[in-house]
């Protein structure tokens, strides 16, 4: 019905309120759009169940030490993105960034990782103070995945060839391409880091400011710079992945041999470093470019230092994080992926008042007799026409109609909103048959 003409600000002392907005880079999501949160949400539940994995849950805030601990001081996230505030007793607390961190501190917290191989995922909001853009929001949503007790590579393979499957499932595999790539062993990357810094000197002069200050701090981080003039540098530095351990390097060359054998194809990046400190050995991105700049929609790589460094014991572990507001857009970009009908089956009319009450009975009696049924009953009157009138725009493929003389005859008028077909009136029973096939049709559609 039409709301009753604004007055909220007679409820403020007679001015007229400015409406509250929501906080810059923090999203609704709509109801239009929702489906497509529920279809991937769907997949990654069933796919995820499928491998094993059970779900996680963490708080939404933790101790500003766990992130500065785990993601590194000298990272983006770190040193500009975060949402940290004061507790009310003086406690330093922030808005999580990423899900690892909290999920690490969760097993380790409740001996879930000692002596034991988990294979966990969760899914929630994440808090980044970015600059909001297309893709990059400071309120966003990751499903993610961590594995611990295994060294891999088997389970290395394992997730990525998940991951493959989703893409397949939603209907994006032809949009994302894999890119993988071998960080070694912190012993190795201390080697190469001589050698990176070596080279990152002699063309100190090309450095723009943000590497020059990273070359003391955090040099490999440079590789990951999206700052365009620091390509042609970072095309010709050493490459990592030349300075492996030869453990690293097998684990390496095992990992691509699955991937190959199962026909997943990949591309080897050798300047994917990720923007966090935890990971060594394998790294991997699913990356798009139907997004434009902000084109990576999963990431992850193994972490096995991180355990032992938050104060568990020493475990290996391994994990991705996809950020759904990406997903949604490379979703929204493809006629494949769009998401299952949702528009109810009928629509019920009831015209006149000596129906009301009949009317939502009888809608309980054939929500109860046909499972899966999607029906809408018509709430707060009116006439037939505008009733019809919001059936069509409800999606729905029947009108159902009720009135004095099909509520006295036992009947109720089934009307067929999208093909050319005469009105009909059928009993309960035969109404009930017909939805039920009704309903298999449309669930055998997807
Ligand atoms: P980017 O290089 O795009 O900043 P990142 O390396 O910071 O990404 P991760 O921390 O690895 O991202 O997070 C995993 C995924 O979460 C990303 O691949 C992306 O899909 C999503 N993501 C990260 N930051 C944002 C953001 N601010 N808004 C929306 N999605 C995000
Ligand atoms: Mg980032």
């Amino acid at each position: 019905m039409p709301s009753a003409p604004a007055e909220s600000g007679k409820v403020n002392g007679g001015n007229l309120s400015k409406a509250i907005q929501a906080v810059r880079g923090m999203n609704d999501v709509l109801p239009d759009q929702t489906p497509y949160w529920q279809q991937i949400e769907g997949a990654v539940r069933h796919i995820l169940a499928a491998y094993g994995y059970s779900e996680i849950r963490m708080p939404v805030v933790e101790r500003t030490e766990l992130f500065a601990r785990s993601i590194g001081e000298v990272t983006d996230i770190v040193e500009k993105e975060m949402y940290t505030f004061e507790d009310r007793n003086g406690d330093s607390l922030t808005l999580r960034p990423e899900g690892t961190a909290g999920c690490v501190r969760a097993g380790i917290e409740n001996g879930l990782l000692y002596n034991q191989v988990q294979r966990l995922w969760y899914l929630g909001p994440m808090f980044r103070h970015e600059r909001p853009q297309k893709g990059r929001y400071r309120q966003f949503h990751q499903i993610g995945a961590e594995v611990f007790g295994l060294e891999g590579p088997d389970v290395d393979a394992e997730l990525i060839l998940m991951t493959g499957r989703l893409w397949r499932q939603l209907g994006i595999a032809d949009l994302v391409e894999l890119q993988i790539n071998s960080l070694g062993t912190a012993a190795a990357r201390a080697v190469y880091r001589d050698r990176l810094v070596e080279y990152l000197k002699a063309h100190h002069a090309a450095l723009d400011e943000d590497s020059r200050r990273r070359l003391e701090t955090n040099p490999l981080r440079i590789l990951d710079s999206k700052n365009p003039d620091m390509q042609p540098i970072i095309g010709r530095a050493p490459l990592l992945i030349d300075h492996l351990d030869p453990e690293s390097r097998a684990h390496f060359d095992r990992l691509v041999a699955v991937l190959e054998a199962a026909g997943l194809r990949y591309t080897l990046n050798p300047r994917l470093v990720r923007g966090l400190d935890y990971y060594g050995r394998t790294v991997f991105e699913w990356v798009t470019d139907a997004l434009g700049a902000q084109g990576t929609v999963c990431a992850g790589g193994r972490y096995d230092g991180l355990v032992e460094h938050l104060g568990g014991r020493a475990t290996p572990a391994v994990g991705f994080a996809m950020g759904l507001e990406r997903l949604v857009a490379l979703m929204e970009s493809t006629e494949r992926a769009r998401p299952a009908d949702v528009a109810p089956h009928a629509y019920l009319a009831l015209l006149g008042d000596s129906v009301q009450q009949d009317g939502l009975l009888l809608a309980e009696r054939l929500r109860d007799r046909v499972p899966g049924l999607r029906l809408l009953t018509h709430c707060g009157g009116g006439g037939l026409k505008a009733q019809l009138k919001r059936a069509d725009r409800s999606g729905a493929s029947l009108a159902l109609l009720l009135g004095g003389d099909e509520a006295a005859r036992g009947e109720v008028g089934l009307k067929h909103l999208r093909a050319n077909r005469d009105q009909e009136s059928l009993g309960e029973d035969a109404l009930c048959r017909r939805l039920a096939a009704l309903v298999d049709g449309s669930a055998a559609g997807h």
